[in-house]
């Protein structure tokens, strides 16, 4: 089936435009091509789709994908078809007609992908379809997406996906992938279980997110502008986590009247005004969403550029997920942490509010490892990796720690203290009490277990509370020291522990200085002339996603975008070399491109008119805010003057605020009729318009014309 390529590249190259398979993506692919069940588990964007997808492409016969969610469905068809994949969806959305006519294209095998909810898969009625599609055109596999929501132990879980089983009872022949993000082993397990998978393949892919940069950033009074701030150095799309309703109606409705169009998300929402607001954000229409944690699993948007917890989140693990949801395309995209104690005491308090003991308990444990990685002065990637169980070397170089990293210290001889100290409590106490111990408290409860007797009592009067705290953190952080999970977290030595304890092994640690304030780091897109042309690729893709009703991703990610702004390609041949860009997509938009491309080019070589010294002036006032018949008082000028300067300014792409100057609603007629007579003649464009448009509205019209016109060549 391959033969038609040359190589699994090749056929990548011509599907999906992409030069190269991402770790694990070709092993995986190959496996799927052998026919062998599969349990696929990698983080977000790591590229879980391409998995079933080009083996779908590969193979013949039809690949159905199980989706839980209708409104992903939409997403992922376009997306392929987008590439001239043939590929569709069945869903409760669509009119009788469009089933009819999908399942007619199903049955004639022009349907290589069928995304379908498992409700309906299962159904009754439609099991006499199947079997005719497993008879006539053969199903190449069942790919199951979103697999943990089969456990009761995730965090999803939907009975429906249970019965999915069935299918594989009565189709033993069809392979069956399994698809999710979901890192903890349990849940795999029952996976694997729950769907019956024979010796699956698994690939667990390791959690680490390299191009996401993290950061924690220490909340202040007025954390509002400091949000603010955050939003404005950084550009393209980002979502906003908050705690609550009221703060994402608060904090999107204050966005907004600072310019940054926001739109909340929350589950008081109806399903409408939710999936609208989501739509809107696909399609880069809205540049920021401001939700609560119920914006979710469904969000698929490749070219999430940050994400930022307005509040703290309640684990490590929805930490994870919710921040993963930034730069699912490989590019750059940040994470930031707004952190401070008075919201720990407002969740403290929610907590409190569980009825049942163990569940506050573990509730507890999961905020304290937030906390944790918030005050810790190690990697945050370790410290993030270490929770899911994996190692990882700290100095990532793209996490504050690391770029502005705590002057290091070794503190062997205090983790030797502080280590014998949980031997001789016997690994049955947590962090508090072990510090109690060290510092010789007089608490109660030292005495009610005979812990001042200890050897270990008192032999740590010489540092803080904090400083113990700090150490302690650390050794979990490094995996120098365990602790348990049932929300106690109880300390436990590990292998590590005992190398320490016996000297084996020396301790250092990142020690902060806690008056010290947090060195600002500054996240710096990539600047220049690429920049430039990269914003006016951006608008072109726009101007195609809305013709075609789909989100801007869909046309092109990002990087590809970046590419021909930086290589700027002068032919189809070097168009076709950019990753992303396939056959069709070179026949569909090659032109429009390249031409966009090229008009840049050239007028990058003319060279710019700079404003004289008086139309400097006159840009000055208009900066300072001056309305033109005050610039022309304090000038001594004719108001017309000013507009002329203004429209020369405007043409030499000067900063002036040309929606101020002219509405829009007047901008739109009077560009409609410089698109119809030209620009040469302000006379002509005058007797068209009429009575009701200024000579100075329609000069200032046609030096803002004049500069995009320049800018295209
Ligand atoms: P997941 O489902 O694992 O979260 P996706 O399958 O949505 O991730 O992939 C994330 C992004 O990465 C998508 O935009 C996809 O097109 C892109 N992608 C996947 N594989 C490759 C590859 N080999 N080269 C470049 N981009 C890829
Ligand atoms: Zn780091």
């Amino acid at each position: 089936m391959i033969s038609r390529f040359s190589s699994l590249e090749a056929a990548l190259k011509h599907f999906f435009g992409y030069d190269r398979f991402r770790v694990g993506q070709k092993q995986i692919i190959q496996d799927a091509i052998a026919e062998r069940d599969l349990l696929i588990i990698m983080p977000t964007g790591g590229g879980k789709s391409l998995c079933f997808q080009l083996p779908a492409l590969l193979k013949s016969g039809l690949t159905i994908v199980v989706s839980p969610l209708i409104a992903l469905m939409q997403d992922q068809v376009d997306g392929l078809q987008d590439n001239g994949i043939g590929a569709t969806f069945l869903n409760s959305t669509l009119t009788y007609e469009q089933e009819r006519s999908r399942q007619q294209a199903i049955l004639e095998a022009k349907i290589k992908l069928l995304y379908i909810a498992p409700e309906r898969l299962l159904n009754s009625r439609f099991a006499g379809f199947l079997a005719n599609i497993v008879n006539n055109v053969g199903v190449s596999a069942i790919a199951i997406d979103e697999a943990h929501c089969v456990s009761e132990w995730g965090h999803d879980f939907r009975p429906e996906y249970r019965q999915l089983k069935q299918l594989r009872r009565q189709y033993p022949q069809i392979p069956i992938l399994a698809l999710t993000a979901t890192a903890t082993k349990r849940v795999q397990e029952d996976i694997i279980e729950q769907l019956e998978l024979r010796q699956p393949s698994i690939h667990l892919a390791s959690f680490n997110r390299p191009n996401l940069h993290y950061e924690v950033k220490t909340k202040e009074k007025n954390s509002y502008y400091q949000l603010l701030k955050e939003i404005r150095q950084h550009s393209g799309s980002g979502i906003v986590y908050c705690l609550s309703r009221r703060r994402v109606e608060e904090v999107a409705l204050k966005l907004r009247n600072d310019d940054i169009y926001a739109l909340p998300y929350h589950a008081g929402m109806s399903d409408r005004d939710r999936s609208e607001n989501q739509t809107r954000f696909l399609r880069d229409d809205v540049r920021v969403i401001v939700a609560t944690i119920a914006f979710g699993m469904g969000i698929n948007k490749p070219d999430v550029r940050f994400v930022f917890h307005y509040d703290i989140p309640k684990s490590l693990e929805s930490f994870y997920q919710e921040s993963g949801r930034a730069g699912r395309d490989g590019e750059i995209a940040k994470s930031i942490l707004f952190f401070n104690f008075g919201d720990i005491k407002k969740i403290d308090y929610l907590i409190e509010q569980k009825p049942d003991p163990k569940e506050q308990r573990i509730a507890h444990q999961q905020l304290n490892q937030v906390i944790d990685y918030a005050e810790g002065n190690d990697c945050r990637r370790t410290i993030i990796l270490r929770y899911f169980g994996e190692r990882f070397n700290g100095n990532c170089g793209k996490c504050d720690n690391c770029l502005n990293p705590k002057p290091v210290e070794d503190w062997t001889i205090e983790a030797q203290k502080f280590l014998s100290c949980v031997a001789r409590c016997r690994e049955r106490f947590g962090m508090a009490h072990i510090i109690d111990v060290i510092r010789g408290s007089k608490k109660q409860k030292i005495y009610k277990y005979g812990h001042h007797l200890l050897s270990t009592y008192s032999i740590g009067k010489d540092k803080s509370v904090a400083e113990w705290k700090m150490l302690g953190r650390s050794l979990l952080h490094q995996g120098l020291l365990g602790e348990t999970n049932d929300g106690y977290r109880i300390l436990r030595l590990n292998k590590r522990s005992w190398e320490i304890l016996r000297k084996q092994r020396s301790v250092k640690i990142a020690v902060s200085n806690q008056h010290k304030s947090r060195g600002d780091t500054v996240y710096n897109p990539r600047q220049g002339e690429a920049e430039v042309l990269y914003e006016k690729l951006k608008v072109l893709r726009k101007q195609i996603a809305d013709l075609q009703s789909v989100p801007p991703y869909v046309i092109f990610a990002d990087s590809s975008l970046k590419l021909m702004a930086q290589l700027q390609p002068k032919n189809y041949n070097e168009f076709a070399k950019i990753s992303g860009v396939n056959e069709y997509k070179l026949q569909q938009y090659g032109d429009k491109f390249l031409s966009v491309i090229q008009d840049f080019v050239r007028s990058q070589e003319l060279p710019k008119p700079l404003p004289s010294k008086s139309q400097m002036q006159t840009l000055q006032l208009h900066q300072q805010g001056l309305t033109v018949t005050e610039i022309a008082q304090e000038r001594g000028f004719a108001v017309s003057t000013i507009c002329t300067h203004l429209s020369e300014l405007l043409e030499m792409n000067q900063p002036v605020a040309f929606n101020k100057l002219v509405a829009a609603d007047i901008q739109k007629i009077i560009l409609e009729a410089i698109n119809k007579h030209g620009d040469k003649s302000l006379k002509t464009l005058k007797e068209a318009l009429g009575e009701s448009y200024s000579y100075n509205e329609i000069k200032l019209v046609v030096g803002w014309w004049r500069s995009q016109r320049k800018d295209e060549g």
